[in-house]
């Protein structure tokens, strides 16, 4: 397996003047930087790496305390306790956890406790209520513990000072988890990007919505925005924008103050109506090219506004849309969370169907990826048409093909990216 799908392939160079996915890949990654760092609330972190090294400000546990219900002792006062020789001891007190006053247990006495109080101060065990009769006034035990058992000792788990979470490390539940038990709050992390999405075409309409024969539902957005917020990214969708250049660049300018990033799918071909390339070709600031890829040849890359926002202006089919924001913004959006690796790793598999290739391109071959006893196995779904939804959502994986591929045959491995896999 390598770490990395999308630039470990070592491309010939294609015959035309198109870009390789790698260099295009490249240089959007030179683009973007990781966006700052700063105090967030624990549950907003969850999936981002922590950008601090973490210290433990206190012991845990912060004081000695129960492991059981039962009844806390000096151990040498239970020591010789059995079923044939059980130690009767008459119970002073009751500690329930949360309770705040302390007890000091004298000798030939035991206190009933409760899991998680403090241990009262000379007692060194604790008897399980199951090993007594259950006393409330006297206790018989009928059973030793060994010194210091079923108490858990302050600072057993973690010490004051000790490093919890080393610099990058994944925030997942158990670190969130830790996190608040030595309390603190919040924690360094950088946010999540904020991923504007818009859709271009005047044939699009909004599903819910009344179609007429010559529209279609735009499913691009839902498409984008659904991969944005899998990839961590808080997506904004912005309704349909039309094919005119001045409502384009009014839309986008409109979005800019939320975004961290702006993706466009549609309006970038070489058609008439190219409303994207029309409203952005003329900054110099956006970069229009072709792709060696299929799907997703026409690609364009760059930034917008005051703030240099970067901006992905993908095509408008729906499955080159979907391909090339797996392709080349799921690592931008990982590289500005700080979340390494950025590419989606490759896996291997065995191809159980044949198929062949464009030369001079990069594949990704829509696909259905199975592992089990026999190990990974993948098969193309679909046809190569990049408006085939239908077979999209069949496909969980995609099989990259390097540029000089032209065939593949049954039965032999091909390096696979698992789509919607965790990495
Ligand atoms: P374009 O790149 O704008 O010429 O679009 C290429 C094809 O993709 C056309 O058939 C469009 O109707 C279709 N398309 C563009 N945007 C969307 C979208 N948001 N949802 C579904 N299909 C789209
Ligand atoms: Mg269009």
């Amino acid at each position: 397996m390598s770490d990395d799908a999308l630039g470990s392939i070592t491309s010939p160079g294609p015959a035309d003047r198109a870009t390789s996915v790698d260099e295009h890949a490249e240089r959007i990654l030179a683009t973007i930087t990781p966006l700052p760092p700063y105090e967030q609330p624990l549950l907003e972190c969850v999936g981002l790496p922590v950008c601090e090294t973490v210290t433990s400000p206190m012991d845990l546990p912060g004081f000695d305390n129960s492991a059981m219900d039962g009844y806390a002792v000096r151990f040498d006062d239970v020591a010789t306790a059995s079923q044939d020789h059980p130690v009767h001891l008459p119970v002073v007190g009751e500690m329930a956890a949360g309770q705040t006053r302390v007890f000091a247990l004298s000798p030939g006495t035991s206190i009933r406790i409760m899991t998680g109080a403090p241990v009262p101060q000379g007692a060194d065990a604790v008897v399980p209520v199951e090993w007594t009769d259950g006393g409330v006034a006297a206790v018989r035990i009928s059973r030793a513990p060994s010194r210091g058992q079923h108490v858990r000792t302050r600072g057993d788990d973690v010490r004051a000072g000790d490093v919890l979470l080393e610099d990058g490390t994944l925030l997942g539940p158990r670190q969130i988890g830790l996190l608040a038990a030595v309390g603190r709050a919040q924690v360094r992390a950088r946010p999540r990007p904020r991923v504007v999405i818009m859709s271009t075409g005047s044939e699009l309409r909004e599903p819910g919505t009344a179609l007429s024969h010559d529209s279609v539902y735009d499913a691009n957005s839902f498409i984008l925005a659904a991969a944005a917020r899998a990839a961590g990214a808080i997506a904004y969708r912005v309704g349909i924008v039309s094919d005119d250049p001045q409502e384009f660049s009014d839309a986008l300018s409109d979005q800019l103050v939320r975004a961290d990033l702006v993706v466009t799918s549609g309006g970038v071909s070489k058609g008439q109506y190219d409303v994207v390339k029309e409203a952005l070709g003329g900054l110099g600031t956006v970069r229009f090219e072709e792709v060696a890829m299929q799907p997703g040849k026409p690609q364009g890359f760059g930034v917008v506004g005051e703030d240099e926002t970067p901006i992905f202006t993908l095509p408008g089919n729906p499955v080159s849309s979907y391909v090339s924001f797996e392709v080349f913004v799921v690592p931008a959006i990982r590289r500005m969370m700080g979340r390494a690796p950025y590419r989606r790793p490759l896996t291997r598999a065995v191809l159980t169907e044949g198929f062949t290739s464009a030369p001079g391109k990069r594949q990704f071959v829509r696909a259905r990826f199975q592992a089990n006893g026999q190990g990974a196995q993948v098969h193309p779904v679909g046809g190569h048409g990049s408006h085939l939804v239908g077979d999209l959502a069949e496909a969980n994986a995609l099989i990259v093909v390097a540029e000089e591929t032209r065939a593949v045959d049954a039965g032999s491995p091909v390096d696979v990216v698992v789509l919607e896999r965790d990495f």
